[in-house]
């Protein structure tokens, strides 16, 4: 990264959309150099420049291959490999150094963000870019001392409570619970932690993780430029001594795909929307307000010490160590070259100009493995005296070394179970799980379903709506479930009536009625016009 350890920050331009050819856009950026962009005021034609660690022009200059690749036809115009050869090859060295990396994309909703981070199809984005060449560079490097370890988690963050992505059992009511670990940080208690083998096994996790946040996305009548999502690489790489005794080198790889940044209009919020907004705006302004204090403290010079508001939200506790701590860290900011977005743009860009001042401090992770198991095994033992000896006498500080010790002892278990017991562990959750896939295709070839487009080009073909025999309601969620149609037990209804539920600007909250007669034809009639519908 060469840059002793500043956050470096990357602007990304992407070409015109649909809707912005459409009206007829103005093109209003301009990347004269590697570092500089530069923005004009569509009304007063007045320019403001700025200057980045790189500025990427993918707006025009490329063409499309046979595979779908987008490839450059002049020299200006930045491609997925380029983007991933400058910072992407950066991460992956860092990780085999034992460092921790942290790599964010910023920018308001449809500006590329998730095509820089995870890419779509075969214009890969940098998370599978890295995955890929990871297990390519293992291969390489194996050796008869050496033994490599790679575990994956997904998590989401949506009005600021943390759901699992790899995992399709219910979260918990609040969400996942956020805790502090005394040396390590703010980590999320419980959350699944995946061994992965090779790349394949990498590509099936962050398939599954997209289709649970589809499904959330169902439930809660949300869409998923709303959330942030997280995923996590842990890289471990041991070495044995000859005559025993062993190491550890460990790299924690942070990849964040932001909520869309845009403020949330006025029109159009009410109820949940609104207080959707809100919530997910406290986590975002959180994390604007964590960058500003970061920005003026370093800016004062070792002057008076600011306090940074980490803990204000889920997020900003998250990526801590990304931003003040241990990690080398890389944000992108992804931005739309039209005129009417410009406001949403520049602030954008004036966002990545305060993060660019940023300093972490990243350190070698390395440790014996030997030493740290008996530094906990003390640890134990002196929580075990103070739990004994009544702590200082309250419930809440017993709880807390209790906890403590419950954690410790796990992080314990871990460290003595074999790669191969991980493995055989993870591999005996997942039996069936194929067979489920096999079952889901078959039914589709029988039965007529719907299957979906998206706003979000990443949950295009991931939802599936059968429609059986008889008459299926679409619209919202929250009012097709309004007692008038639906008998209640707590408040699941009981009733057999057929929905699908969609979200979206235009969806009515009873939108259609889908009638199957025979399962030859499905007829689609506007709900407002089917009047006699769903008596129970
Ligand atoms: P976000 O995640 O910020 O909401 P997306 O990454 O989904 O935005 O991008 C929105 C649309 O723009 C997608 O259809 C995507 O393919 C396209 N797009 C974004 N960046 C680029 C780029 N650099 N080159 C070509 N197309 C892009
Ligand atoms: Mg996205």
């Amino acid at each position: 990264m060469g840059k002793g350890d500043s956050i470096l920050v990357a602007v990304r331009v992407r070409p015109f959309n649909d809707r912005e050819k459409t009206r007829n856009c103005k093109l209003v950026i301009e990347m004269p150099d590697e570092g500089t962009t530069v923005i004009r005021d569509p009304k007063t034609n007045e320019e403001k420049r700025f200057t980045y660690d790189h500025s990427y022009w993918s707006h025009d200059g490329f063409s499309e291959k046979k595979n779908g690749y987008f490839e450059p036809t002049d020299a200006h115009y930045a491609d997925q490999k380029r983007v991933f050869e400058d910072l992407g090859r950066g991460v992956l060295a860092n990780a085999w150094a034992g460092y921790n990396c942290s790599l964010f994309a910023y920018g308001q909703t449809g500006s590329g963000k998730s095509y820089s981070i995870v890419g779509f199809k075969n214009n890969k984005g940098i998370v599978p870019i890295v995955c890929e060449e990871l297990f390519k560079q293992i291969t390489e490097k194996k050796k008869k001392n050496m033994q490599f370890e790679v575990f994956v988690s997904m998590m989401e963050i949506y009005c600021e409570k943390v759901r699992d992505l790899l995992t399709t059992t219910p979260p918990p009511k609040g969400g996942l619970k956020v805790r502090e670990h005394p040396k390590n940080g703010f980590y999320v208690e419980n959350l699944t932690t995946v061994p992965v083998n090779g790349f394949k096994e990498i590509e099936t996790k962050i398939e599954e993780g997209t289709k649970n946040r589809t499904i959330a996305a169902t439930q809660m009548n949300a869409t998923s430029s709303r959330a942030h999502t997280i995923f996590k690489i842990t890289f471990n790489q041991k070495s044995s001594k000859q005559g025993g005794g062993a190491s550890m080198k460990k790299s924690e790889i942070n990849l964040v795909d932001l909520a869309g940044s845009e403020r949330q209009s006025a029109a159009g919020t009410e109820g949940d929307r609104l207080k959707e907004g809100i919530v997910i705006n406290q986590s975002l302004t959180t994390l604007g307000r964590v960058i500003k204090a970061l920005h003026d403290s370093q800016k004062a010079n070792g002057g008076k010490k600011t306090q940074i508001p980490y803990r204000d939200s889920v997020l900003t506790c998250l990526l801590k160590n990304a931003l003040g701590g241990n990690s080398k860290t890389i944000m992108i900011a992804a931005i739309s070259p039209a005129d009417i977005n410009y406001e949403e743009t520049l602030s954008t860009l004036r966002f990545a100009d305060r993060a660019k001042s940023i300093k972490t401090n990243a350190v070698v992770n390395e440790n014996q493995t030997e030493r740290a198991l008996r530094e906990l095994r003390e640890e134990n033992l002196r929580l075990q005296g103070q739990i004994q000896g009544g702590g200082d006498g309250s419930n809440e500080e017993i709880e807390k070394l209790r906890q403590q010790l419950a954690e410790n002892q796990k992080e314990m278990e871990e460290m003595e179970k074999s790669w191969q017991q991980k493995i055989a562990e993870e591999a005996s959750k997942h039996i069936g799980g194929a067979s489920e896939k096999a079952e889901m295709e078959a039914k589709k070839k029988k039965m007529c379903h719907l299957w979906n487009l998206n706003e979000d080009p990443a949950l295009t073909n991931v939802i599936v709506h059968f429609i059986p025999i008889g008459d299926t309601v679409v619209g919202k969620w929250l009012e097709i479930y309004s007692p008038k149609y639906f008998h209640f037990k707590g408040n699941k209804p009981t009733s057999s009536g057929n929905f699908i539920q969609m979200s979206g600007l235009s969806i009515l909250p009873q939108h259609a009625v889908l009638k199957n007669g025979n399962n030859n034809a499905v007829h689609l009639h506007p709900y407002s016009e089917v009047s006699f519908f769903l008596i129970f």
